[in-house]
């Protein structure tokens, strides 16, 4: 005989990870949305989210690894793989989450496209920031729909060795969205997930690059063997 429903019942097996779900309903959200590759993450990108968070007084921040990105060149690290070392290096912040969005959609992964479907997601009076380095910054205002993306959230530029805030303000100097996008002053750390992966293709390890789980971990699936696994 079938069960009849409990009044609230168990979340199906491997159902209910997904933290966007989570937030629906939360009055007044402040989101952090960290967006990238993420092969690997590194203290960089968690230094820079956690900075978000304390400067802009963010309630949490999800990171979203990208399924297939437009512009990157060099092929990826598994979507799966890249998800993982994510869900480790975030594991111990209560406040960081990693999202499947990107992973899970078929197609290209826009940002915007991306931040509409948050922004759906979401209550009406949540307020999204999309954060991100200042390198980064530069190429978004060349990527798809510029306008488009800073109407839907506010950008919060964090400086990154070789990519100085002032190129920055001037490029933003003058755009009618420049209120749009904050400038973060970081202490600056000059890691960078290619960096990493060169190294490890020269037999150098990552320890204090990354977190100890996420080094364990590219490790032992021998992600970053490969010559191949560097920028040409
Ligand atoms: P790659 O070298 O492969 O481009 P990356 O280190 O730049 O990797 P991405 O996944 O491309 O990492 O970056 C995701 C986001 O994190 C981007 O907005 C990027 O600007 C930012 N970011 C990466 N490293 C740092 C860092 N050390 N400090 C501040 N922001 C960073
Ligand atoms: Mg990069």
């Amino acid at each position: 005989m079938e069960e009849s429903p409990s009044v609230s019942p168990p979340p199906e097996p491997g159902v209910g990870l997904e933290p966007l779900d989570h937030l629906r309903g939360v009055a007044g959200l402040r989101l952090g949305i960290m967006g990238g590759a993420f092969d690997p993450i590194h203290l960089g990108h968690l230094r820079t989210a956690e900075e978000a968070r304390e400067q802009f007084a963010l309630d949490e921040v999800v990171f979203i690894p990208t399924g297939r990105p437009p512009h990157k060149a060099r092929a990826l690290s598994p979507a799966e793989a890249r998800y993982l070392m994510a869900t480790l290096a975030t594991a111990s912040n209560p406040h960081f989450w990693v999202s499947r969005i990107e992973i899970d959609r078929p197609g290209l992964d826009y940002t915007v496209d991306t931040m509409v479907q948050i922004r759906g997601m979401l209550r009406a009076d949540a307020h999204l920031f999309f954060v991100t380095g200042a390198d980064a910054v530069l190429d978004i205002l060349t990527w798809k729909e510029p306008e488009r993306l800073l109407e839907i959230c506010t950008l919060i530029a964090a400086t990154r060795p070789g990519y100085g805030l002032d190129r920055l303000r001037q490029v933003l100097d003058g755009l009618p969205y420049a209120e749009k996008v904050l400038v973060m002053e970081i202490p600056a750390l000059a890691i960078s997930s290619s960096l990493i992966r060169l190294r490890a293709a020269e037999g150098r390890g990552m320890r204090y690059l990354v977190p100890d789980g996420v080094a364990a971990f590219a490790e032992k699936a021998a992600l970053y063997r490969e010559t191949d696994a560097v920028d040409e």
